[in-house]
């Protein structure tokens, strides 16, 4: 992938060639930014451009045995760690049954999020971790010679997803790392990441992308107009892959019927309907509960920018629209800071892995208070 490729991020990216051209490279970074930010596909630009034979100022030449390695992703001094399960009857638990996986799903984008890689493999329910074993195996692949002479390089995406124990293991490389090694970590929860760890790594913090640049990514990734593609970015404030995947749902907003109903039964204190709400949040994976709980944030807002008569900043589909207009009365400022708090606190359980039911229902209470608090 050449920086060309990558969208926006134009500063960013010129620090990282400049870095790399002065001989200024760090043996263990941190691309942090949230998801659809293009974090990886920068990690991944920025590991061809170390690796290219002829790097000029803007990029990588393209055409290099180098280059031509990196863009079939096959050359031999790039590694890739993430995270993923234990296959049944294996016995070392390493990325290694899920490698050929993963470089069809980085030949298919460069903005793939954690919703994409489990549904590539599979896990939808399945907690994805990164092992005691895989961190040996790190350890193994970066103790080896270089095979073209240059950089060994390994991508390792979510970090956040490594145990204690994993992290352990992985200290003395970071600390003292072997001859010629970079390690990218790509993260989208850097504060989930042990300090130990985070203290000893140079951080490139990523903004989110502007919806403009978004929505270029979004109509060439998804095949979507422009006009449409801009909806999109909207909608998911900018994170790519998001936007791609709900594009090709064919639903328009998934999360709105789940979100409208459950915000009536929140406010009548409808225990019947509670119930099914928590049922339809508890049934997909961990993932789509989180995204749900992302909108549900990104509702709230969008109510109070309507109560402030912010139309310019409000980002919504026609469905939306409708929903809002009746329901933005019940979010004022003496109850959006504490909604907001309480549905931010649920998304860090759901992350911590608290059990679902008993979150969306311990919220669903807070949120009946809040709603009822009157202006
Ligand atoms: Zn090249």
């Amino acid at each position: 992938m050449q920086f060309s490729e990558v969208l926006g991020q134009t500063q960013i990216s010129s620090l990282l060639r400049e870095g790399a051209r002065s001989n200024r490279i760090a043996h263990a970074q941190l691309f942090d930014g949230s998801e659809g930010s293009g974090s990886l596909a920068l990690a991944r630009a920025y590991a061809q451009y170390l690796h290219c034979e002829n790097p000029s100022e803007s990029d990588s030449c393209g055409i290099c045995d180098s280059c031509k390695a990196h863009m079939n992703l096959q050359h031999p001094d790039l590694h890739w760690t993430f995270p993923f399960f234990k296959k049944d009857g294996s016995g070392r638990s390493t990325s290694d049954p899920f490698q050929i996986l993963w470089r069809e799903c980085m030949l298919e984008s460069g903005y793939i999020g954690l919703e994409d890689w489990l549904s590539k493999i599979g896990a939808d329910k399945k907690q994805l971790f990164i092992s005691v074993d895989e961190a040996l195996e790190i350890n193994r692949k970066l103790g080896l010679k270089s095979f073209y002479g240059g950089f060994k390089i390994l991508i390792f995406w979510l970090p956040e997803t490594m145990r204690v124990d994993t992290a352990n293991k992985l200290l003395k490389l970071i600390e003292e790392p072997t001859d010629k090694t970079v390690i990218l970590f790509v993260s989208q929860n850097s504060d989930r990441l042990l300090p130990t760890i985070l203290s000893r790594l140079q951080r490139i913090q990523i903004p989110r992308l502007t919806d403009a640049e978004a929505a270029e990514g979004i109509a060439k990734i998804a095949g979507i107009s422009s006009e449409s593609a801009l909806g999109w970015a909207h909608v998911t404030e900018g994170n790519i892959s998001a936007a791609v995947r709900l594009s090709q749902s064919g639903d328009e907003t998934p999360d709105l019927e789940l979100f409208s109903s459950w915000m009536r039964a929140c406010w009548a204190r409808d225990g019947v309907a509670l119930l099914k709400a928590a049922n339809d949040f508890a049934s997909p994976g961990r993932e789509s509960q989180k995204r749900f709980l992302t909108y549900a944030l990104h509702m709230v807002r969008q109510c109070i920018l309507g109560n402030y008569g912010a139309d310019s900043l409000i980002r919504l589909t026609q469905g939306e629209t409708v929903f809002i207009s009746k329901f933005q009365r019940f979010i004022h400022e003496k109850n959006v800071v504490s909604l907001r708090a309480l549905l931010e606190d649920a998304h860090k359980d759901i992350s911590g892995n608290v059990n679902a039911k008993v979150v969306f229902f311990d919220l669903s209470i807070q949120v009946h208070m809040r709603l009822r608090i009157e202006i």
